[in-house]
């Protein structure tokens, strides 16, 4: 088995260590014997339309303006996405794969349309902290992060969240967090948020390959995710 995985921007998309993401996926891919390549897009760089998996991080909003125009223009990632491919958004990378986000000014602008999610800016102060959530997705267990946004995001009527929100703010509208439509995955947890939920990477891998993989534990990462669950767990 192989799998292409391309990241997307890192430089302008990368806060909190989202691009941590890819070493997590690389790492729990490896350890089933998949072939795995991994593909840096950097801005002025076409992006690849045959790849697997698709990883966009958070980022401020100047990067997050500049690097949604660089994606319109491109056009890759809605081609890859047509094709089947699967993609893991993380906070500014969720706003952007959304229908529509404020701009520069907060002007309200088209996202990338690859779900149906409409961030808005509202008077509610920036969601900061831990964020714990019931994923929708049973077998999986609880999942947390670190949250940081002042954008809020409303997903469409019968649109699958990632989960509910026990704790934090999420997407900020009926409790939901992030989005899983599709092949398609958006989220706020940083963290990043695959090393701290370690069954998710599984599940984002299971969707990339379009098959399950064998069981696989790594103590170090299960120690860090059970940590951070259990002190947040009350
Ligand atoms: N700039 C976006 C916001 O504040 C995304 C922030 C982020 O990616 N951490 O809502």
């Amino acid at each position: 088995m192989s799998l292409v995985i391309v990241r997307i921007y890192h430089d302008l998309l990368g806060t909190y260590g989202d691009q941590g993401n890819a070493e997590v996926l690389i790492h729990r891919a490896k350890a089933r014997g998949v072939d795995v390549e991994l593909v840096e897009v950097t801005p002025g760089m076409a992006i690849p339309r045959q790849g697997n998996l698709y990883l966009l991080g958070g980022g401020e909003d100047g990067p997050q303006t500049a690097s949604l125009d660089l994606m319109k223009e491109d056009g890759g990632l809605t081609a890859a996405v047509q094709s089947g491919a699967t993609v893991f958004a993380v906070c500014a990378g969720f706003q952007v794969i959304g229908t529509t986000l404020p701009g520069h000014g907060g002007k309200i602008i088209d996202g990338l349309g690859l779900v149906d999610a409409k961030t808005i800016v509202n008077a509610a102060p920036r969601s900061v902290g831990e964020l714990v959530v019931q994923p929708t997705n049973k077998s999986l267990p609880i999942l947390t992060g670190f949250e940081n946004h002042q954008g809020l995001t409303d997903i469409g009527d019968g649109v699958t969240p990632l989960g509910q929100v026990l704790s934090g703010v999420g997407n900020g509208f009926n409790k939901t967090e992030g989005v899983w439509q599709g092949n398609v995955i958006g989220t706020y947890m940083h963290g990043p948020g695959l090393a701290r939920n370690p069954e998710l990477a599984d599940a984002i891998l299971e969707s990339a390959l379009g098959t399950k993989l064998t069981s696989f534990t790594d103590p170090f990462a299960q120690a860090l995710a059970n940590e951070r669950r259990s002190t947040l767990i009350r």
